[in-house]
C-alpha cells in the first residue's frame, strides 16, 4: 500500500473534495487544521518536490494552477492571490508530494484566509469547491 497521503487522494483511496482535474494534475481542497480552505494543486505522478518534475509535468502544474486559479478569481473576485509551495521540512513542507498552495486573499486579511468567510468549516469548502468546479466549465 502507498504510504504517501496525495498519492492515495489521487488513487482515490482517501477522499478529497476535487476541484479541477486532468491528465497530469488533481486539485482539491485542503481541509487540513493549519491551512483549511488552500487549494492544492497536486502533480499526479509521486514527485517528491519541484526538482523531481519532468518538463511535461512542470509544465503542466503550472497551467493547472492558472487554470484553478483563474476560476478562483471567476469565483470569488478576490483583491489578490497567493501561490506558493514549500521545499523541505525547515521551509514547512508536510507532505512529501509536489503540490501548489492558491489562497484568495482580501484587503485587511494580513496572513489570513478568508474567502467569504475566515477558516471556513468543510461543509462551507464544498460549497467554494462547487463554485470554483463551476467556473472552471
Ligand atoms: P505542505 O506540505 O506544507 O505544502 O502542506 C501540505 C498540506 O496538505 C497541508 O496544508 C495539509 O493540511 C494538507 N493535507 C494533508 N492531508 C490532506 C488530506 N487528506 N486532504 C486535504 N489536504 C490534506
Ligand atoms: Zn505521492
Amino acid at each position: 500500500m502507498n504510504e504517501c497521503i496525495f498519492c492515495r487522494i489521487v488513487a482515490g483511496q482517501i477522499p478529497a473534495t476535487r476541484v479541477y482535474e486532468d491528465a497530469h494534475v488533481l486539485a482539491f481542497m485542503d481541509i487540513g487544521q493549519v491551512n483549511p480552505g488552500h487549494v492544492l494543486v497536486a502533480v499526479k505522478a509521486h514527485a517528491e518536490n519541484l526538482y523531481a518534475l519532468d518538463d511535461e509535468q512542470a509544465a503542466a502544474a503550472a497551467r493547472g494552477c492558472v487554470r484553478v486559479a483563474r476560476a478562483i478569481r471567476a469565483a470569488f473576485a478576490p483583491q489578490g492571490l497567493s501561490v506558493y509551495q514549500a521545499n523541505g521540512k525547515p521551509a514547512g513542507q508536510t507532505v512529501f508530494h509536489y503540490h501548489v498552495h492558491l489562497l484568495p486573499r482580501h484587503d485587511g486579511d494580513g496572513m489570513e484566509l478568508t474567502w467569504p468567510v475566515k477558516n471556513p468549516p468543510r461543509e462551507k469548502l464544498e460549497q467554494y469547491a462547487a463554485k470554483i468546479r463551476a467556473a472552471l466549465g
